[in-house]
């Protein structure tokens, strides 16, 4: 019996967790001890198993935990993808900006990814793609519908786990689709298999893309409020911004109508979008509200 075998918990059903080793999937039952001293395991643990004479595997362990998202409930997520459609719906740059900040604030890496462009006649996604390029964020085009992207996309989650993100509509999980067909095909597979029932209620899913890569097969991040950030900490997470706050007079200026702001200095030489900025006093007002119905 070998037990040094470590994985990654793609799926959790029924008290089975489902590890996925380099080459295999391994249905594993927790043992007590192991129960008592988590009190829940996660889709997401990166996990030591005991592999059984049978092929099935019990957990021993569970490895370092890094981020945990809490709705899906999903530990060990790297980045998010955060889509918006090139139109329908119109993109929402304040929707774009405060997914922005949640994966700034969290730890987490981002993708900003613009999908539908199939659909789209002029150019205005390239200069949304370029504005958020030239701040530094990685960006692509894609159509899920016409495979156009696809491959890019791909190369963007590369050694990662990541969680899409996104208005309702824009393309998630045609996205996830289009990653790699065989994820729709496996579903139905997948759950006779592994003895998914039909009215039980679904949690999340890592899909693995590729050995170390892994997509969470359920959007997030979208319960999350921006309650717990501190309003001083707001402008790091707008790179662009960010740079400038140490020509400020006030070491603890939030950019508004504070005298000697190089921020407002820089916005007003074009430096910093006017867009970028709105969001930035939107989400700071956000905070500001969030704290003062705390006292
Ligand atoms: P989600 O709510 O973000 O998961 O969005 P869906 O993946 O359910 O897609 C919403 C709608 O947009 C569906 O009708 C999709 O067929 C459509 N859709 C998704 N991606 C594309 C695309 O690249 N081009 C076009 N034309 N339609 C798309
Ligand atoms: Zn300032």
């Amino acid at each position: 019996m070998t037990s040094n075998v470590t994985g990654r918990v793609v799926r959790a059903h029924g008290g089975f967790y489902y590890v996925q080793l380099d080459t295999q999937l391994v249905e594993c039952t927790a043992r007590g001890r192991i129960k008592l001293e988590y009190d829940r395991i996660l889709v997401g643990d990166r996990v030591r198993i005991s592999m059984n004479p049978d092929g099935t595997g019990a957990l021993e362990e569970i490895l370092d935990r890094v981020v945990v998202l809490r709705r899906p409930p999903v530990a060990n997520v790297t980045q998010v993808v955060v889509v918006s459609a090139s139109t329908e719906p119109t993109p929402d740059s304040l929707l774009l900006d405060r997914l922005l900040v949640i994966a700034e604030a969290t730890g987490l890496k981002q993708v900003i990814c613009f999908n539908k462009v199939d659909l789209l006649y002029d150019n205005t996604v390239g200069s949304l793609l370029e504005a958020y390029s030239s701040i530094g964020y990685r960006t692509v085009k894609t159509s899920a519908k016409a495979g156009q992207g696809i491959g890019q996309l791909r190369q963007l989650l590369c050694g990662e786990t990541s969680v899409f993100a996104g208005q309702s509509g824009v393309g998630k999980s045609a996205l996830i689709n289009a990653l790699d067909p065989s994820f729709a095909r496996k579903e139905g597979s997948v759950s006779e298999r592994l003895g998914r029932g039909r009215h039980t209620t679904r949690t999340a899913e890592l899909l693995s893309l590729d050995k170390d890569t892994f997509v969470v097969d359920t959007p997030g991040l979208t319960s999350i409020t921006l309650d717990m950030l501190d309003k001083g900490k707001l402008s790091e997470y707008f790179p662009e911004i960010g740079k400038y706050t140490d020509g400020c007079r006030f070491s603890d200026c939030v950019h508004m109508e504070e005298p000697d702001c190089e921020v407002k200095r820089r916005l007003s030489l074009g430096e910093i979008s006017k867009e970028r900025y709105g969001n930035y006093v939107t989400l700071l007002s956000e905070i500001e509200e969030a704290r003062l119905r705390r006292y």
